[in-house]
């Protein structure tokens, strides 16, 4: 079966991997011709609105689905219009996970905790919601945003014209500052026929704004009652398909919900070793319409991402039991160009080899047990 992906990068390449066992083909399209998931699997290289191109990959896949949340959902649904091709997961999750406003209300809806926020579309909107909300605060762009870009912390009213003028101009969101005491994130996956799988629960360190560290499973049983709760809840309401992440902050033990991927997701990338059945896989059955596989967690995992530029494969592989991941792209500050994993049988284990490969990388984390 062909599956038809909009976006070709590193977790478009993940899911091509993933899918060869099981026959499942996928190809993509994606402007770039250097795009990761070119060296697995075809490549068309067209714009992400280009019809024609969305209509011949909607025409010769069974299942047309995307690896970013940056794709024009009209453009999508007049593509597969009468193409036979089926979308998963479905557009109205990638509409909201592209706008954080949206998110904010579905949670809302959902009785989900999350941030007080307001939406803000002027300079004036920005100085009432600040009045409102309070300092310090975030402004942040409603769309486009991705790895802590498109934000700007506000401590004091003196930061806000700054932040104004760095990001004002296009529809915008601002919202309170959390003081949290941990990051998590909550992935799901849900089957055609309804069936869901929760993978355990991962603790996350970003370090401005980019994901570093995942930690799996992070064995905190109040908070992954809540997590699987609210991921099940975004999940029914979507009638989903295909794997969703749901990021939290953690504050005197009460999940605060940050945003939501509607894809596979970077703290997810521990399970490709980690877990019964990879993140990667359960999306691309989930696409094709088979059943799920298991969630359950095979040891300890850490993941860290490799930023900027890969180091020597010979220096990390020496690290015994560590897995590497090289996602084939040029280096870049500020760049996910790979990541790697280790797997151990015991948290204290993991948490004794994740710092010592933190200081082999030079990466300094706070909380890092
Ligand atoms: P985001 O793009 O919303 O996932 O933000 C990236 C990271 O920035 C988060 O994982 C947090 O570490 C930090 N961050 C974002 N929003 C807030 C907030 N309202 N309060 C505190 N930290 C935040």
């Amino acid at each position: 079966m062909k599956l038809g992906i909009v976006g070709g990068g590193q977790l478009g390449r993940m899911l091509a991997i993933a899918g060869v066992p099981l026959g499942l083909e996928c190809q993509f399209l994606d402007p770039n011709p250097q795009a990761p998931a070119g060296a697995i699997a075809p490549l068309n290289v067209s714009a992400f609105t280009d019809q024609r191109a969305l209509r011949a990959l909607a025409r010769s896949s069974a299942v047309i689905g995307f690896d970013w949340e940056n794709v024009s959902v009209e453009a999508l649904r007049k593509a597969t219009r009468g193409s036979g091709a089926r979308i998963a997961p479905p557009l109205r999750a990638l509409a909201t996970g592209q706008d954080r406003l949206l998110e904010k209300r579905l949670f809302e809806r959902l009785r989900i905790p999350t941030t007080r926020h307001a939406a803000v579309n002027s300079r004036a909107a920005l100085w009432r919601a600040a009045a409102a909300i309070g300092l310090p605060g975030v402004l942040k762009t409603r769309r486009l945003g991705y790895d802590g870009k498109g934000q700007a912390v506000i401590r004091k009213h003196a930061d806000l014209d700054a932040a104004w003028q760095s990001l004002g101009g296009v529809p915008l969101l601002y919202e309170e500052f959390v003081p949290f005491d941990l990051e998590v994130s909550g992935l799901g996956v849900r089957a055609r026929d309804g069936t869901v799988a929760l993978y355990p629960l991962v603790r996350n360190w970003h370090d401005e704004g980019i994901l570093r560290l995942s930690m799996a499973p992070w064995q905190a049983p109040a908070l992954e009652r809540q997590a699987r709760r609210h991921v099940r809840a975004v999940l029914r309401e979507f009638n989903y398909v295909g794997v969703l992440a749901v990021e939290f902050f953690v504050r005197n033990g009460r999940l605060i919900a940050n945003e939501l991927a509607p894809r596979v997701h970077n703290s997810g990338h521990w399970s490709i070793e980690g877990a019964v059945t990879s993140q990667f896989e359960n999306h691309v059955r989930a696409m094709a319409g088979l059943p799920l596989g298991s969630v359950a967690s095979t040891g300890h995992s850490a993941m860290i991402n490799l930023i900027g530029q890969v180091p020597p494969a010979a220096q990390l592989l020496q690290v015994p039991g560590l897995h590497l991941h090289d996602y084939g792209k040029s280096s870049r500050p500020g760049r996910k160009v790979g990541h790697c994993t280790i797997i151990a049988s015991s948290a204290a284990e993991r948490d004794r080899r994740t710092r010592s490969l933190l200081r082999a990388l030079h990466l300094r984390l706070k909380q890092v047990p």
